[in-house]
C-alpha cells in the first residue's frame, strides 16, 4: 500500500506562491507478515518540476508549522499526527536498538553534550573503544542486545495501520 498526500504548503520569502508539500507514505509487506512503514515528504518547486527539498524533512515540516508558514490542504491534526508517526514509526522494522534503549533515547545521547546532535556528536555511532561515551555495541543492560549489531522488527500498532489507511 503506497499513497502520495498533499498535506499542504509553504509560504517562502524566496517565491510569491507558495510551495506545495506532499508526502509519500507506504506500509510494506515483509516476510513473516511482518509490516514496515516508510514515510519521505517533498518540498515542490512553484512549477511542479522538481523538488526543493526531501527525504526525511518531518522537522522542517514541523518547524513550518511553529513558524505560521504552513498552510494545510489537510486537517492539520490529522498534518500533526502525521508527523508525530513518521518520527515514531518510520521504518520500524529497521531498528539499530532493543526496545530498552528506544526506550532511554539512545539515539539522543550526545558525546558533547554542549554541542547540537549531528550524526558526528551522536554516542550511537561510536564504539566505547573510540570514545568513553560510545553506545555502538555496548550491551543493553537488561537485555543484553549490543546496540547496532542487527536489524530489529519493532511491529507496527495496529493503532497506526488503520490511521494511515484512513487517510
Ligand atoms: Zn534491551
Amino acid at each position: 500500500m503506497k499513497k502520495k498526500l498533499k498535506i499542504g504548503r509553504v509560504k517562502t520569502d524566496q517565491y510569491k506562491r507558495s510551495l506545495l508539500i506532499t508526502c509519500e507514505v507506504e506500509i510494506r509487506e515483509k516476510e513473516d507478515n511482518k509490516k514496515e512503514l516508510s514515510i519521505c515528504g517533498n518540498v515542490w518547486n512553484t512549477k511542479h518540476t522538481d523538488i526543493e527539498t526531501g527525504g526525511q524533512i518531518s522537522d522542517t515540516i514541523a518547524a513550518y508549522i511553529a513558524e505560521g508558514r504552513f498552510i494545510p490542504i489537510m486537517p492539520i491534526d490529522t498534518v500533526k499526527k502525521i508527523l508525530e508517526i513518521w518520527d515514531r514509526w518510520h521504518l520500524n522494522a529497521l531498528r539499530a536498538g532493543c526496545e530498552h534503549q528506544r526506550a532511554e533515547h539512545w539515539e539522543a545521547i550526545k558525546l558533547d553534550d554542549s554541542k547540537p546532535l549531528t550524526m558526528d556528536n551522536m554516542a550511537v555511532w561510536k564504539r566505547p573503544g573510540e570514545n568513553p561515551k560510545g553506545l555502538l555495541t555496548k550491551p543493553c543492560p537488561v537485555c543484553g542486545y549490543k546496540y547496532g549489531t542487527s536489524w530489529l522488527y519493532e511491529p507496527l500498532p495496529e493503532e497506526v495501520i488503520s490511521f494511515i489507511n484512513s487517510l
